[in-house]
């Protein structure tokens, strides 16, 4: 998925562990497979692209875009798996230094939307109504394996590890004589640590995926993340935070919840009673500011970094 993985783990012995970990690699590979825009052969590259053609899908597949178009529908298109077109334009257009055109936007635009997929989850078949669609797993596939990585672990015996695919972190029970795994995330520039069991925890933003542009003499920065609904990318500088108990979860509320921000997010959030979310926004001159749900302080068991590497104004 063009990320690295790291997984730490506690077994019995070196032979148990090297096993769990080639088990919970192996799982990883197979689910690249299936979901990776960045392997030419895996199957999501492979779809067909025109419409009316019922394919079968495997096992992985099926079930990521299930969990996708729950996401979609939920968070009314805020969040949306069908924005290859447009992910891939406009990845292209922060490789080249500059933004595409709105005709090409708008062309790329024409070929998105979840209610072009007609999915049959029981026979595992995906037909698309509209030629040229094109799926995009990066707001939730490497949610999706970290859960994944963390099933086969607990397969191979392991009851507790902890999975970073590069952000998107699982965790199971707690290491050995410790009440909790010690997660640092990047909140915003700031280190924020959390005390987490059997739980994930992600975070979404533009902090290292953007592109900086000159609009009306003025530098605007667009986010890897997109507006489904324009299909320009973010501008807000916000970066969004999500604890859920699975890792599929918190990947595609913190994605979904960086388009909708607070207010609408909370609402998607209350069908969610597991998972809370902390925004934090940073634009250039202006004090950062942040806002949470109504049940982080539940949800999460927040300890703040060492005094030195917060801010003053972040200080306990
Ligand atoms: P994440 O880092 O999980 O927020 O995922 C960001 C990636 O998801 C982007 O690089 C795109 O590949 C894809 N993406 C961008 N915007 C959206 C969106 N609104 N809904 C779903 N996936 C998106
Ligand atoms: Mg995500």
């Amino acid at each position: 998925m063009g990320a690295p993985c790291t997984i730490v783990l506690y077994a019995a012995d070196e032979a148990a562990a090297d096993a769990a970990a080639r088990a919970a690699f192996a799982r990883l590979a197979q689910i690249e497979e299936a979901l990776s825009d960045w392997m030419p052969a895996s199957e999501v590259r492979r779809l067909p692209t025109r419409s009316g053609v019922r394919t079968e899908l495997g096992a992985d597949l099926a079930a990521a875009l299930g969990e996708s178009l729950a996401y979609a529908r939920e968070s009314g298109g805020a969040f949306d798996p069908t924005l290859g077109a447009l992910t891939k334009l406009w990845r292209a257009a922060r490789s080249g230094g500059s933004p595409p055109d709105t005709a090409a936007v708008q062309a790329a635009r024409a070929r998105t939307g979840w209610e072009l997929l007609v999915l049959d989850a029981a026979a595992r078949t995906l037909s698309l109504r509209r030629d040229g669609v094109e799926l995009d797993f990066g707001g939730i596939g490497q949610g999706f394996g970290a859960d994944a990585a963390l099933q086969a672990l607990e397969g191979a015996g392991v009851a507790s590890a902890l999975v970073d695919l590069s952000g998107d972190i699982a965790v199971s029970a707690a290491p050995p004589g410790r009440s909790a795994w010690r997660v640092e995330v990047d909140d915003g520039g700031t280190a924020l640590a959390l005390e987490l069991a059997n739980a994930a925890v992600t975070t979404s933003g533009d902090r290292f995926q953007h592109l900086d542009a000159e609009a009306a003499g003025a530098t605007v920065r667009y986010s890897h993340i997109l507006d489904p609904r324009t299909g320009m990318p973010l501008t807000t500088r916000t970066s969004v935070t999500v604890i859920a108990r699975r890792a599929v979860d918190a990947d595609a509320l913190a994605t979904a919840l960086c388009v909708l921000g607070p207010r609408a997010g909370e609402a998607l959030l209350a069908a969610h009673p597991d998972a809370a979310a902390r925004w934090v926004t940073e634009l250039p001159g202006a004090p950062r500011s942040q806002e949470q749900s109504a049940r982080w302080d539940a949800v999460a068991r927040i300890s703040r970094a060492p005094a030195a590497q917060a801010p003053a104004d972040q200080a306990p």
